[in-house]
């Protein structure tokens, strides 16, 4: 027998992404649906709130690696808020009416990464909103084993923003080391920015962050990053010397995909130190493998969070540690999803995290 808390209606509204704007600029199609219902060890969420993520627009544009032509239409939404309204059989009713959000992860359990637990890098990894349907409707049906609670007196706003955070801190893991090590951070978008405020909240000495907006780079000093830097105003090396003096530094979250960036990072950082891959680079970018060897440089790949991962964001943003709000520019309406999307097309940097209204 289910338990819910609301009465469920039959039917409710969701937006697909019928094909990449390329092809056809109105490309969200909204339609109504019956509503899906939990079966054993599942949970229903009635979604408040989604963001748009930087791989939601590689999606708009059809330039995101691992959604090919032939996987659209598809259902978008993997960075939520939700309220737990119903649950199956077998899942505690204690989590009813809790604010949550679920892991979109789809792993096949079975694989080499997945036998050693790291299921967040499957190599059948289906991701909720890209590969598999994503949260954009009213209501998502979900395994209990992927959902993570949030604290009653977390807002939706709080909510929507544990996934982006999720990434930064797993980021981390793939460090030997945080504490106490000076940390360069290039791109100051959602992601760069919740890094470099996760660094700082996991230990790091010193901070640095740079970025060519300098819009992204005042919100950077809004949410407490140490140090921001404008490589078109200020040359790396000057900033460096101006922030780390001597000491120079050992960590590197490359976060803005761009090449030039790269460079920077690699003939700067200290000898000896690690390089983490953050942002999706869409053009193969080219490595002075030669000063990698030289120097004894290690590059790191770091891909999505585990479960444990959004606990600890969770933990970070309710103690204040990562804020949150300063990140988000923009909001819509469910109806408006279309123009949400056109929004950050036209605004470019001056839009972070861009909010749908659903449910709230
Ligand atoms: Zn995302
Ligand atoms: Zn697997």
């Amino acid at each position: 027998m289910n338990t819910s808390i609301t009465d469920i209606p039959e039917t409710m509204k969701r937006a697909t992404m019928i094909c990449p704007k390329p092809q056809n600029s109105d490309n969200i199609e909204f339609s109504e649906e019956k509503v899906p219902r939990p079966g054993r060890g599942q949970v229903l969420l009635h979604i408040k709130k989604i963001g748009v993520c930087g791989s939601d627009i590689h999606v708009n544009h059809g330039t995101h690696a691992t959604v090919p032509p032939e996987m659209y239409p598809l259902i978008q939404g993997h960075e939520y808020s939700a309220e737990i309204v119903e649950t199956g059989d077998g899942v505690p009713a204690a989590i009813l009416g809790k604010k949550a959000i679920a892991r979109p992860q789809i792993v096949c359990g079975e694989c080499p990464p997945c036998k050693r637990d790291d299921y967040h890098i499957c190599n059948e990894l289906k991701v909720e909103g890209f590969q598999a349907p994503g949260v954009a409707q009213d209501y998502f049906v979900t395994d209990e084993s992927n959902v993570i609670t949030f604290p009653d007196n977390f807002t939706h706003d709080q909510g929507t923003l544990v996934e982006p955070v999720s990434v930064a801190v797993h980021t981390m893991s793939r460090a030997t080391e945080v504490k106490g090590k000076n940390v360069l951070v290039t791109g100051a978008g959602p992601i760069g920015n919740l890094v470099a405020q996760v660094a700082k909240a996991n230990g790091a000495k010193k901070v640095l962050i740079t970025d060519i907006s300098d819009f992204r780079l005042e919100k950077a000093t809004e949410c407490k990053i140490d140090f921001v830097s404008n490589p078109k105003t200020e040359k790396l090396p000057d900033a460096i010397k101006r922030v780390f003096g001597n000491d120079g530094f050992d960590l590197a979250f490359e976060c803005s995909a761009v090449q030039i960036a790269l460079n920077g990072i690699v003939a700067n950082i200290n000898k000896g130190s690690e390089i983490i891959i953050v942002g999706c680079f869409t053009q193969p970018p080219v490595v002075d493998l030669a000063g990698l060897q030289d120097r004894e440089l290690t590059l790191i790949g770091t891909l999505m969070y585990k479960h444990e991962d959004y606990e600890n964001a969770v933990g970070l943003i309710s103690e204040g540690k990562v804020l949150c709000d300063p990140l988000i520019t923009d909001r819509f309406t469910f109806d408006q999803y279309l123009d949400a999307y056109n929004h950050i097309d036209e605004n470019g940097e001056m839009s972070l995290k861009v909010i749908i209204d659903v449910n709230d």
